[in-house]
Parts: structure tokens; sequence; C-alpha cells
């Protein structure tokens, strides 16, 4: 059996290496390192596989963030809401702006902020909700944005996890998740479903106006050579990395496939195991030609159970796992708040102790898996 790695990029790249090779050979060739055509081209090219009007490139995904909601209309003080259950990235950026980060729990089946907490959490100076499509699974967009419709709130997607997922409204319409609300980020970090050869992020946006901000905002808020008209800031993408971006764009529809198989394959493996809590939160059945999940990360809950003897148990055994995500942000020492109350964060609280990511990369195959969920359905069922 192939050693068993939590994200395969060798092997990913064994497949596309001529392109990615000749690729960063011509930046090389050509030296157009910084704003190069490579990042232009890319940029059109994600417009139109997402469905977007515009497509802004940066460094990263946090960068990416941050820079969506330097574009808005946001003073210190106004209150953001967003999920206790995510990277920190997305509360980070929002206390670096002097905003007021407002966590609020997440739904136990698909571990995505939960509409009733938004709810409740909103006051006369909220402004803005930060949904992040965990795992890969978009969040209650429809709920959401009639949320913030009522209560005139700014809609920031934070795509990293989840790029070419679908969404699809009650209405029947289908959009990419990052293009439904009013701004979105996303990360080209290695390991994301599109992942490129450093660090790498982009915002999307179908809003000209605001497209338009956050063109100058990336480039030391400048829109005119040395007319700095607001603080910007210094985030690119870099030609290099929009090469190898390009490259492996086409492919992205079929390494989504190739995640959610394997989720596919785990999930039925794991039917019928006591203690054993597969991902929810859509319709499995349908995925493959849907995509309406496409497994960043295949996140189990398991219960009755110690979750971290079964950690160590599959490090022994050769398999790596993560624990996305151990802490709950709201007790982060960061991002502490005496507002909070223990009570609302009830959902969180518990999956810190009962999530475990699975391996799950492009590459994965069949002997893998199996050897996967059988140690797995073995050392719970004892
Ligand atoms: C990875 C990630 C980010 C940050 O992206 P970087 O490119 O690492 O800065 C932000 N939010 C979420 C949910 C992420 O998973």
């Amino acid at each position: 059996m192939k050693k068993i790695q939590m994200v395969d990029l060798k092997g990913q790249y064994k497949n596309i290496k001529e392109r990615v090779d000749s690729s960063i050979m011509n930046v090389i060739e050509t030296t157009a390192f910084v704003n190069g055509p490579e990042v232009h081209e890319f940029q059109k090219e994600l417009e139109e596989y997402l469905n977007v009007k515009h497509v802004i490139p940066c460094a990263n995904g946090t960068d990416a963030l941050q820079i969506a909601m330097m574009g808005l209309d946001l003073k210190p003080g106004d209150e953001v809401i967003t999920a206790d259950f995510t990277f920190a990235a997305t509360v980070e950026v929002i206390a670096l702006l002097q905003l007021t980060p407002v966590l609020v729990d997440v739904d136990p089946v698909n571990f995505n902020i939960d509409v009733a907490a938004i709810k409740k959490a909103i006051t006369p100076k909220t402004k803005a909700i930060v949904p992040v499509h965990l795992f890969g699974l978009t969040a209650n967009m429809d709920a959401i944005m009639a949320i913030a419709e009522e209560h005139n709130l700014y809609v920031i997607e934070d795509n990293a996890q989840a790029i070419g997922a679908d969404y699809l409204s009650k209405d029947g319409v289908k959009k990419k998740a990052g293009t439904i609300g009013h701004v979105a980020s996303t990360s080209f970090f290695p390991s994301k479903n599109l992942g490129c050869y450093g660090d790498g992020g982009a915002i999307f946006t179908n809003n000209d106006a605001l497209a338009h901000t956050i063109r100058g905002i990336v480039n030391h808020g400048m829109y005119e050579r040395y007319h700095h008209d607001v603080v910007g800031v210094n985030s690119r993408l870099d030609s290099i990395q929009a090469a190898v971006l390009r490259a492996k764009l086409p492919h992205l529809d079929s390494y989504n496939l190739a995640r959610i198989k394997a989720a596919g394959k785990y999930t039925a493996a794991f039917k019928g195991i006591e203690n054993i809590i597969a991902p929810g939160g859509f319709d499995a059945n349908k995925n493959e030609e849907e995509k309406t999940h496409v497994f960043h990360q295949y996140t189990l809950k398991i219960i009755n159970t110690d979750r971290d003897a079964l950690v160590k148990h599959l490090n022994a055994n050769g398999i790596p796992c993560g624990v996305y995500y151990p802490i709950p942000l709201h007790l982060q020492k960061a991002y502490k708040d005496e507002r909070y109350k223990e009570a609302d964060f009830a959902v969180t609280n518990q999956l810190v102790k009962e999530v475990i990511s699975l391996p799950m990369h492009t590459e994965l195959d069949d002997e893998q898996i199996d050897f996967i969920t059988q140690t797995i359905i073995n050392f719970v069922a004892k």
C-alpha cells in the first residue's frame, strides 16, 4: 500500500508536471514576476469558472478576507458576526480592523454557522456576517442573505475551503460558493482544494464599484500611479503562483470529484457503525452530480469514544489525521469577550471533543481507504 498522507501534493503534481514545469519556466524566461500576464489570465479564467464579475487576486486567504472587509463601509466598533468553529484567520482580521467580532455557535450536523444564533446576535451595531463554508460545504446562504437584507448587513463569504462547490438556492438557481454574498475571499494555500505552490488568495465580487475600491486597496490605495486615495496594503499573487493555478484550474472539477468519491467510500464504510457519525447536511446520493460538498476535509464525529486515543491509534498505524478545530475561538485568549455565555456555544464546545478529519486529497486509492476505515471501525467497536 502507498504511504497514506493527509494531503498528497506530490501525486497530484506528477499528473500535471509537464504543464506546471513549462508554465513556471515561462514566467522565469519572461521575468514578469509580479502582475505579469499569468496573473491577469488566471483572474479571467477564474471569473469565468465561477461565473462572477470580478476576481481580484492577492497574496493569501487571510489578506483576502481583510481586504474584502476594508473595501466595505465598516468603522471601528461595528459588529461582525462569524462562526465560533472555524480557522482563526476569520476572526483575526475582524479584530485587526478594530471591528468587534461576535462569535456564534454552529450547526451540529453540517458544522456551519447557525442561522438562529446569527439572528440572536444581531444588535443595532451589527454591520456584517461572515459565513465560512466549512470543510467544503456552503453555509445556508438563502437564510443568511435573507437576514442580511432584513437588517441591512454585508455578507462576506469566507470561501477558503469550498472553491468549486455549488450552492442550490431554494428558487432552484445554482451558484458557485463565494459568488452569493456581497464579497468573498478564498485561499490558494497548497492544501486547499485549488492550491498553488506557495501562498495565494483572491477576492470575488459582482459589485463593480466594490471591485474598483478593492483593486486600489491591494495596491497601496492607488487608483492612479502615486496618488494614494485610501490606506491600502501590498498584497499580490505572484506570477509563478498564477502559472501553477492556471495549470490546475482546468482540473478543479475533477479534483473535487475525486474528493467527493473518496468521501462517498468513507461514508459507505461507516454506514451503520455505532459511535461514528459521517458528515451530514447535504444530499450524499446526489453529491457526485451536484457537488454541494467538495470535502476540503472529511470530518467525522466520534461519540462515546475517546477521540484523542483514536487519533493516537491512527497515527501509530501510519494514518495521519487532524482535529479541526480543537479549541473554540471564543475560548482563545485573543478572542475572549465577557459578553459570551458558555451556554451559547454548546455545539462548538461539544464538536471540539468529537471531530476528527481523515486523510482527504485527490490521490486516495481504495486500498488506503479500506485500511483507514477498517482501522477506525476496529478501534471504535472494541
Ligand atoms: C485557510 C483558511 C484561511 C486563510 O487562508 P491563508 O491563505 O492561509 O491565509 C481563512 N479562512 C479559512 C476558513 C481557511 O481555511
